[in-house]
């Protein structure tokens, strides 16, 4: 099969051919469709997130379908999502308590297991997800991770009604059309000047669309950082009421400057949200045609990996990308 591998931090992906993968006891073999590329797969490129055992097929938002089956519970020929949490032990304290994303042994798909960027990956069966029917593969793609994390951001956002959104890429264009279906409102911060940006944004839904450098016209009950810049962190909590919380999604960032202590009183917090569990998929995936929620993407070959990589770095397209072996 052909697969883009990642060697080395600073090395570009390079185009291969590799045996296809044989699935083991509760794994599946599937054909990739399609694989969503996101800002984690950068961060792995530059180094900024270690992948422990190189070299590795990257890519964790893959929909495919069911090649062969070593899993009872899943039938050839089913098509299924395969997103970032790819094994936990499920007996550790966080794993019995309904925070599996926590699990300190967990695997995650393109970083410590192979992903989608490839002809071909398998999956341990337990994590795949059933994609919900009318969403062509491209369009689903990025529910997988750009979605999913969005949601679970949301959810560390409450009831707020107000919420600002910093960084409006995949993860936004899709959080806000859940959050105009909730009858919330967001207000959508992009680079300073991006006007295609907000003006997308507004498409999306987003009640106001701004310059990260402008205040919103109202005071927010919460905000989600969606970029990997630390400096928004305190710009965002300058945003906040009273008891509002600023939810940090990267799974890095670059370090948050000091500000006064005053900013954060009142009981305003800052946090972090990390990985996903089961359970975010499942609500996630079951809330995704009720809005209806509608993908923007744009399609790369499987060999343009790196192109659609720095594209994402360089704010090229609105939406997602997703690639398309
Ligand atoms: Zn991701
Ligand atoms: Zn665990």
């Amino acid at each position: 099969m052909r697969a883009m591998l990642f060697e080395r931090p600073g090395s570009p992906l390079r185009a291969v051919e590799r045996p296809i993968p044989r699935p083991a006891q509760g794994q599946v073999l599937v054909r990739v469709h399609a694989c969503g590329v996101c800002r984690t797969d950068l961060h792995l490129i530059d180094g900024e997130v270690q992948i422990a055992r190189p070299p590795r097929v990257l890519g964790h938002q893959i929909v495919g379908t069911v090649q062969a089956s070593e899993a009872p519970t899943l039938q050839v020929g089913a098509r299924v999502g395969v997103p970032w949490l790819g094994w936990t032990d499920g007996e550790c304290h966080f794993c019995t308590s309904g925070r599996e994303n926590l699990c300190p042994n967990a695997r995650f798909t393109g970083r410590d297991i192979d992903g989608g960027m490839a002809e071909y990956t398998v999956a341990d069966a337990r994590f795949c997800f059933p994609i919900p029917e009318g969403y062509p593969d491209e369009q689903a793609a990025p529910l997988l991770c750009a979605g999913l994390i969005g949601y679970r951001s949301l959810r560390m956002c409450g009831d707020a009604r107000t919420i600002g959104l910093y960084g409006f890429g995949a993860a936004a264009h899709i959080l806000a059309q859940v959050c105009r279906f909730q009858t919330r409102e967001t207000y959508a911060f992009t680079r300073p000047g991006d006007a295609r940006g907000q003006a997308f944004a507004r498409e999306m839904g987003a009640a106001w669309a701004g310059g990260s450098d402008q205040p919103p016209p109202v005071q927010l009950e919460a905000a989600i950082v969606f970029a990997a810049d630390g400096s928004l962190v305190p710009v965002a909590l300058r945003a906040l009421e009273p008891g509002a919380t600023v939810v940090c999604a990267e799974i890095h960032m670059s370090d948050i400057p000091a500000f006064a202590y005053d900013e954060l009183w009142m009981e305003r917090c800052v946090r972090s949200v990390a990985n996903l569990t089961r359970r975010d998929g499942e609500e996630f995936l079951a809330l995704a045609p009720q809005v209806p929620v509608h993908t923007t993407v744009t399609s790369y070959p499987l060999e343009r990996a790196g192109e659609a990589l720095e594209d994402l770095r360089a704010g090229r397209f609105t939406g997602a990308a997703v690639i398309v072996p």
